[in-house]
């Protein structure tokens, strides 16, 4: 199963992304995860996007194109995976097309979490303000002000990538507003059936794999 989750910051990607990971045996690709994870480690690129993601700004996406390439040809992404937050513009979104084209595989689904702003900044900001109130750590990114932006680069940016996968014949979309598992109910609705787990399970080895040690 190769499936995106697309929608704006706050919409609830990553709780739905978790409950898809444990039920499809798939992995979750969240490229703010892994910017943040350079960020933390201090590598060149890592603060660069530190820069860039404390103003609520996109990454430039050689960057981000560069993370998923790797990341998916990693073994364990052979059985599939969820993109969490990328793509996230239209260049992303072409850059995945050839990326997949090459490896002869494509995606199952694009599921879009739709939501209504105003209510969405009145959740994120609620759950700030508890967060804050409760003295636990907060991402550098969750700040009233720089949700504004990273909402006004969602609907300039991303927006555009509904259209591009309705087109595509890919796009579900499922109302993200409703509680979690009304949502989640809604995605597993949305989702082809679960595969069978004959299909699930490893390639058998073959001479040319062994041989090359894998
Ligand atoms: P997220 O955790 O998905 O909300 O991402 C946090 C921040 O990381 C974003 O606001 C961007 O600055 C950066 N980022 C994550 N994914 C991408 C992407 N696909 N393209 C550009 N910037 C990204």
């Amino acid at each position: 199963m190769r499936l995106i989750l697309l929608g704006p910051p706050g919409a609830g990607k990553g709780t739905q992304a978790q409950r898809l990971v444990a039920k499809y045996g798939i992995i979750q690709l969240s490229t703010g995860d892994v910017l943040r994870a350079a960020a933390h480690a201090g590598t060149p690129i890592g603060r660069k996007a530190h820069e860039i993601m404390v103003r609520g700004e996109l990454v430039p996406d050689d960057i981000v194109v560069a993370i998923v390439a790797e990341r998916i040809e990693r073994p364990d992404a052979r059985k599939g995976f969820i993109l969490d937050g990328f793509p996230r513009t239209v260049p992303q979104a072409e850059a995945l097309d050839r990326m997949l084209a090459e490896r002869g595989i494509k995606l199952d689904a694009v599921i879009e979490l739709r939501v209504n702003e105003d209510a969405l900044l009145k959740r994120v900001e609620s759950r700030i303000a508890d967060m804050k109130a409760r003295g636990e750590p907060l991402r550098n990114d969750d700040d009233p002000k720089v949700l504004h932006r990273r909402l006004a680069a969602y609907r300039e940016l991303t927006a555009p990538l509904v259209d591009y996968y309705r087109s595509q014949g890919t796009l579900r979309t499922v109302d993200g507003m409703a509680p979690i598992p009304v949502v989640w109910a809604a995605i597993e609705e949305a989702l082809p059936p679960k595969a069978p787990a004959a299909e699930l399970t490893p390639a058998p080895k073959t001479d040319k794999n062994r041989a090359a040690g894998s």
